[in-house]
């Protein structure tokens, strides 16, 4: 039998330390909320390979879609050849995004190439070069989305310069003090110091930061973002690369809101696992980028396109923005009931949105200052008890919860126990 340890001897020789690794744990077989590894140990998985699984591993329908057009064609290149599960794809997400206005979508392969190419466009079409981001913000790895997130080390660290015109705000955070009028000053401010109002495209938000902690940004300071946005001809795009498709209980967790943004980047949970991210947009906007502008080799690859149809019937057919919301329900009430025991004395605060909730933890709940390495405790120990469970934030000090939404209230449940029991043995 290969070992875990065996293969992270290889992958240490073979693969540099650059790709980070939280677990050393090499999957054999995945299946809904569950994982077994190459030694035969069983894993709840709350992480869902980074917020991709929200129908779950292996889904019968995600893989009876995948395999019939695996037997039609598998690559022709979509500016060569088009090919119909690219167009219904566009047609059934322009029907999703929020908003009247007649809409238009097109596909990339991952996150940072879907926010990459919604900078490219707010720019094409508005003739203008500035980009607003929050601090804490992640909107990818290559340079420009680099560019754009807000966080140093380690992603941004000994990478620069980084293309210019794009600047940060702080993100509002009730829990840390920093309000919505804070931040609607900081952008104010930067007209005033840095870029006039007129010289800016776009604001990129996550209106759930995902990597930057689960921060939630309160409904009207969105609202607030619209509104400025349209008095200055700014873009808003809604980066829904890890809150999008149900994680919130809505297709795009900017809908909470009422607000209505010009781009959405789409990625991660669209295509269950394989590589598939688009950028819906206004049809006015999108349209503005002349042909041969924008596109990619493998952007809107055919069977992730039929992957991310059946996405969409899974989602409509399994009711699963009603299950997120319930799910949701059920882990805050769990978590909050672990911060009222006597022998947890670090949870600082339980939030979330739908189903996509995270557990601050903090040194003590006055300063609340980042507990880092008791996080890394209790990961370490709710691996060992059979948990893929990851951390975010600035400081990494915050469990985040993204169990695929098919998982039953069984499994869940079972998930929960464990951070319960790894939280208490990491205190000890
Ligand atoms: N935006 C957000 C909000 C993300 O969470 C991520 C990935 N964690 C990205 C963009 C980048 O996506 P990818 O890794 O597919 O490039």
């Amino acid at each position: 039998m290969t070992t875990n340890a065996e293969l992270q001897a290889r992958r240490a020789a073979a693969v540099p330390r650059g790709v980070g690794n939280a677990t050393g744990v090499y999957p054999a077989k995945a299946k809904n909320a569950e994982i077994w590894d190459v030694e035969g140990n069983r894993y709840i998985d709350f992480a869902g390979g980074i917020g991709v699984q929200n129908v779950g591993h292996g889904h019968p329908k995600v893989l009876e879609a995948v395999r019939a057009q695996l037997d039609n064609y598998i690559h022709t290149a979509f500016q060569v050849l088009p090919y119909e599960p690219y167009v219904e794809l566009a047609e059934k997400l322009n029907r999703l995004a929020p908003g009247d206005e007649p809409k238009k979508t097109i596909f990339f392969s991952t996150g940072a190439e879907a926010n990459e190419n919604a900078i490219k466009i707010a720019r094409g079409a508005t003739g203008r070069p500035g980009v607003i981001a929050f601090q804490g913000g992640f909107h990818g790895r290559t340079l420009l989305t680099l560019g754009l997130t807000g966080k140093v080390a380690p992603y941004k660290l000994g990478f620069g310069p980084f293309p210019n015109e794009i600047y940060h705000v702080p993100f509002p955070s009730p829990y840390h003090g920093v309000t919505s009028e804070q931040s609607l000053a900081a952008i104010d401010a930067l007209f005033k110091a840095d870029i006039e109002a007129s010289r800016v495209a776009a604001i990129i938000i996550e209106p759930v930061q995902g990597e930057g902690g689960f921060y939630i940004a309160p409904f009207e300071f969105l609202q607030a973002l619209r509104e400025l946005c349209d008095r200055h001809g700014i873009l808003l795009i809604s980066d829904e690369v890890q809150a999008g498709m149900a994680r919130t209980g809505k297709y795009f967790s900017i809908e909470h809101s009422g607000v209505v943004p010009d781009l959405i980047a789409t990625a991660k949970s669209l295509a269950a696992g394989f590589p598939l991210s688009g950028v819906i947009g206004k049809a006015e906007i999108m349209d503005k980028i002349n042909p041969g502008g924008l596109g990619g080799t493998y952007s809107g690859n055919p069977l992730a396109c039929a992957a991310a149809l059946a996405v969409l019937d899974i989602i409509e057919e399994e009711k699963l923005l009603d299950r997120s919301l319930s799910l949701g329900a059920t882990v805050i009430e769990r978590c909050r009931g672990m911060a009222r025991r006597n022998d947890i004395t670090a949870i600082g605060d339980v939030r979330g949105l739908g189903g996509m909730v995270a557990v601050e933890l903090v040194k003590d709940r006055e300063s609340k200052k980042p507990a880092t390495e008791f996080t890394g405790r209790v990961t370490a120990a709710a691996r060992k008890y059979g948990l893929v469970l990851l951390a975010c934030g600035p400081s990494s000090n915050i469990l985040r919860v993204l169990v695929p939404l098919t998982a039953s209230d069984e499994i869940v449940e079972e998930g929960l126990a464990i951070v319960e029991r790894s939280m208490i043995e990491a205190a000890a």
